[in-house]
């Protein structure tokens, strides 16, 4: 994920392909599956110290859904590019932060492990696709849950 940048010429592009993994990053909501996030694109020399990084991301991304929580895997092709400026004298540009980037802005605001999931009960907790508690869902419950509900 390290490049040497400093050799590029003016309008030169240097291809890039690798894979991370879960662990190497950190700053998203999601998590990579197994098999790792297959990142490609290219950096290219605009000017002195100014490159444009270009950056597609494709994996499997496992998020929880929305209404039970279930951790739920979703194909995901993220793209996005970024102009990054650095001092004359950096040699290395890490490619990291930009591919944490890229997954961060692309990631789904709500996802849902089917559109008819059932969710929690709002008493106990129960996960009702699996199996469905005596609790009077149409009753009051505790205000102070509602509160909890409106954070989350
Ligand atoms: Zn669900
Ligand atoms: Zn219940």
């Amino acid at each position: 994920m390290n490049f040497e940048i400093n050799k590029l010429l003016q309008d030169e592009t240097i291809p890039f392909d690798f894979t991370l993994k879960n662990e190497d990053l950190k700053d998203i909501e999601g998590e990579i599956g197994e098999e790792g996030a297959s990142v490609r694109g290219t950096i290219e020399k605009l000017s002195r110290g100014t490159f444009l990084v270009t950056v597609t991301t494709k994996m499997t991304m496992i998020y929880p859904c929305a209404r039970c929580l279930e951790p739920t895997p979703v194909d995901c092709s993220y793209a996005y590019s970024e102009t990054i400026t650095v001092k004359e004298d950096e040699v290395i540009l890490n490619l990291l932060p930009i591919v944490e980037e890229c997954i961060y802005i692309n990631e789904p605001y709500r996802i849902l492990c089917s559109d008819d999931c059932a969710g929690l009960c709002p008493k106990c907790g129960n996960n009702l696709n699996h199996e469905q508690c005596s609790c009077d869902k149409n009753g009051d419950y505790d205000p102070r849950f509602e509160v909890l509900k409106n954070l989350l």
